[in-house]
């Protein structure tokens, strides 16, 4: 996490558990109302309650992923709605220097998907493409 971002939780008076994994939500009338960790290490399993619970996995979605079936909350990410990613850094005489992402969207180079651009400095661009993660697409 950005070093700026961790300053402004503490600031706020957050606490950091570093090294530690989320195993499962804790589920009372209903309502998640924390969860369940483990230290990397080993250890007991501890119980971190809050007033909020976001589920910050990522494409894991660990808490989405096991709340009850009567809550109807998608479960699985599906295929199509997932792209495979390449990407590459490369040296390129005469690449202009610019400041911001550049992203295409292009029927014929990337149908369905896009492809990307961002300078790094001088000759130096960071490029890749990503298509739809459809069976013949990619
Ligand atoms: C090659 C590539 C290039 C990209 N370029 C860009 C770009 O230029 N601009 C852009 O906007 N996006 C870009 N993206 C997409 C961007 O990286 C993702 O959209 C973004 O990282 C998603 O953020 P997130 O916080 O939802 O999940 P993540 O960044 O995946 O974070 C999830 C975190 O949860 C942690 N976690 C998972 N399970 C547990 C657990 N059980 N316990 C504790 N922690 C857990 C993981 O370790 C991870 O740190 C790119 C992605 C790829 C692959």
């Amino acid at each position: 996490m950005g070093s700026v971002y961790l300053e402004r939780l503490w600031t706020a008076g957050a606490e950091l558990l570093d090294n530690t994994r989320v195993l499962s939500p804790i589920i009372k009338n209903d309502f998640i109302k924390g969860v369940y960790t483990k230290g990397n290490k080993g250890g007991e399993t501890q119980e971190c309650y809050g007033s909020v619970v976001i589920d910050a996995s990522g494409m894991a979605a660990l808490l989405r992923r096991q709340t009850p079936v009567e809550w109807g909350l998608e479960k699985e990410i599906l295929n199509e709605d997932t792209a495979v990613l390449y990407q590459e850094i490369r040296e390129v005489s005469g690449a202009e220097d610019y400041e911001y992402l550049r992203i295409y969207m292009d029927m014929d180079v990337a149908p369905g998907g896009y492809y990307w651009g961002i300078s790094k400095g001088k000759n130096i661009v960071k490029c890749g493409i990503g298509n739809p993660d459809e069976r013949g697409f990619s």
